[in-house]
């Protein structure tokens, strides 16, 4: 669809609908987050409101009052004390102003905290499900993008409200004169609000339209100004055909931004001369009043012009004000909708209790798993007991299934088939951050944290220790890191980018053993590592394992890993190919059965010799 086409299914009233919800959302979120920012920001634009009335009618005593002073028929205090109280209305009016933007930032502050914070715990408490579906990402970026318009709803909200405080004061006053004048008052504006509310709506559709190329063109856009991806766009000589491409996308999505605001101008020139035709006609039928009768005096005709004047003022920048928050209220829905997102994992209402002291015997019973929209079997009929403090080891080619037996175990999904049982209770029934602090995790694509100090970097492993130097020291050593980390510019508390001064890089292997200590600080009872020394040496690594090995006596390890230096140490060695178990045994006796893992570790091997 074009921008300039109509979308039929949403109706004026809906539109209405949905500026009267999200007015609703905005006020009471704003009572809720802070009362007294609240009223005093909702007098200062209810004063705003007012304001312009009085203004017109002083104006009107002050003409008035002169004219009578200049004939002798009254003294010159009147005319002076409106001219007084003209001076004192206009310097409080100009200072509301000054005020409103202190008011905005203060609005901003509270509001950009709130509606962040609730994306981020969403963010959390979502699973994979959402994380891999595209409308859900799209759904994310757009919220991403568009939360600073999201957070201008308060002051939006306040904005357009004090215009129509403004407006049903002025009608009030009109209408006195001439209930024929404001019919025709309101008629004048029809073509602008139609108008406004169309650019609104086309603006939000968009990002409908552009959404992908924007994600790309974001994503080009990093990717030449990152500097850990420079080296091989240099080598590659990509960055010109990385340029080209980011330039066509962005053409291509701004210009479909433009074509929106292209449209709703030809028709807002169209909508302003309509509206001042219709106000000629009424400032000469306030004249013709002014000519034809001695009541209505020069004072009165400057009073209802100004009236007129400002009625114009007021509903043009309410239909704008309608415009904008209409605008941001779609974004609004959008952020409503995504924080009304509920887990597919499901956590049990009422989980029963695991003991967080004692390591849990595991259980995978018959377990099958296919992946969300997938209809193939991942894992099938898959069994595995492991006793508390077993030091087992998953192998097999890439693809097999070894990293998804983890994810279940993390609960990142759900089983399609069977069980996984932690104590003998269902994993769905555990309660998960108790089961979560049973575990200490290093994934392939760990989290490096580089713009915190290395200390902190290893510590964030157990939050309640986060300061506990000699613990975050003795994991590191443990990782075999500490030596590196002792020769930092400033030792542990060096901040591993250099984006900041003093701040350094590591190498893979560094920081791999800086993830290690991190997951070694945990102490948890259940160490999963996933190919956690593939970017370490043979000898740190060898190093690394006789630690391990030494003081996880009591609890339990699993390790994923393609080196069979690693793997032979391990107590129990499970086989995985195709989603299936198809061998397990210790390392001596998986060798004698000569099958498929004997065949892979001769295969390794050979490489060496
Ligand atoms: P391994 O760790 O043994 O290399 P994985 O457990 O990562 O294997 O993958 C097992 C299979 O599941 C592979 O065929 C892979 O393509 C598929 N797979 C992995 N992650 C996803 C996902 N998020 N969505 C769909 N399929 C996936």
């Amino acid at each position: 669809m074009k921008p300039d086409q109509d979308d039929s299914s949403t109706s004026f009233w809906q539109n209405i609908n949905n500026v009267r919800e999200n007015v609703w959302f905005a006020l009471s979120t704003m009572w809720r987050l802070d009362k007294k920012l609240f009223i005093f920001s909702s007098s200062i634009y209810a004063f705003q409101g007012l304001t312009p009335i009085l203004i017109a009618f002083l104006t009107g005593q002050l003409i008035d009052f002169t004219i009578a002073a200049s004939a002798g028929t009254a003294g010159l205090m009147l005319p002076l004390s409106m001219l007084a109280a003209l001076a004192a209305t206009q310097v409080l009016f100009s200072h509301s102003f000054n005020m409103q933007y202190y008011i905005t930032i203060r609005l901003r502050k509270v509001f950009s905290m709130y509606l962040a914070e609730k994306v981020f715990d969403k963010f959390q408490q979502l699973d994979h499900n959402h994380y891999e579906d595209s409308t859900f990402n799209k759904l994310a970026n757009k919220i991403t993008y568009n939360v600073n318009v999201i957070s201008l709803v308060p002051e939006r909200t306040l904005q357009l409200l004090t215009r129509v405080l403004q407006l049903v004061a002025t009608t009030l006053a009109i209408i006195v004169l001439s209930p024929s004048i404001v019919l025709l008052l309101f008629v004048s504006i029809i073509p602008l609000v139609v108008t406004l509310m169309k650019t609104a709506r086309a603006r939000w559709q968009v990002w409908d339209w552009i959404d992908n190329e924007l994600r790309l063109r974001n994503y080009l856009g990093r990717t030449l100004q990152n500097v850990d991806e420079v080296n091989e766009l240099k080598i590659f000589k990509l960055s010109t055909y990385f340029r080209a491409l980011w330039r066509k996308y962005y053409s291509r999505t701004e210009d479909a931004r433009i074509d929106v605001e292209r449209h709703s101008q030809k028709r807002l020139l169209g909508s302003s001369v309509f509206e001042g035709l219709i106000q000629f006609g009424i400032g000469a039928i306030l004249l013709l009043r002014v000519v034809r009768n001695a009541a209505f005096s020069l004072g009165d005709f400057e009073f209802y012009r100004r009236l007129v004047a400002d009625f114009s003022n007021a509903s043009g920048q309410m239909a704008s004000g309608f415009q904008s928050l209409s605008e941001s209220n779609l974004f609004l829905h959008d952020y409503r909708d995504f924080i009304a997102l509920k887990p597919q994992v499901k956590h049990s209402k009422k989980p029963t209790h695991i003991n967080e002291k004692v390591t849990p015997r595991i259980e995978f019973r018959d377990v099958g798993f296919k992946y969300p929209k997938s209809n193939k079997y991942v894992l099938r009929h898959l069994n595995m007991i492991i006793e508390p403090g077993d030091d087992i080891a998953l192998v097999g080619a890439n693809g097999a299934g070894k990293t998804t037996i983890i994810k279940l175990l993390m609960r990142f999904y759900d089983v399609s088939e069977g069980e996984i049982l932690v104590d003998n209770i269902n994993i769905r029934d555990t309660d998960i951050s108790q089961w979560y602090k049973q575990v200490g995790a290093l994934f392939q694509q760990f989290n490096k944290y580089p713009y915190l100090k290395v200390k902190r970097s290893i510590g964030v492993g157990d939050v309640a220790r986060v300061d506990d130097i000699e613990g975050i020291q003795a994991a590191s050593e443990k990782a075999g890191a500490h030596a590196y980390i002792d020769k930092l510019p400033h030792k542990y508390d060096t901040v591993l980018t250099k984006v900041f001064d003093d701040g350094t890089d590591l190498s893979g292997g560094e920081w791999q053993r800086v993830a290690l200590a991190r997951a070694f600080f945990r102490d948890a009872n259940i160490l999963i590592l996933d190919e956690p020394t593939s970017a370490v040496d043979a000898k740190a690594e060898y190093e690394i394992f006789e630690r391990i090995n030494a003081t996880q006596k009591e609890k339990t390890t699993i390790i994923i890993s393609h080196r069979f230096s690693t793997v032979r140490n391990a107590d129990k060695i499970y086989v995985i190919d195709d989603g299936k178990i198809v061998e397990a045994g210790s390392h001596e006796e998986l060798m004698k059965q000569s099958g498929m893992y004997h065949e892979l570790f001769e295969t390794q091997a050979q490489g060496y010799r």
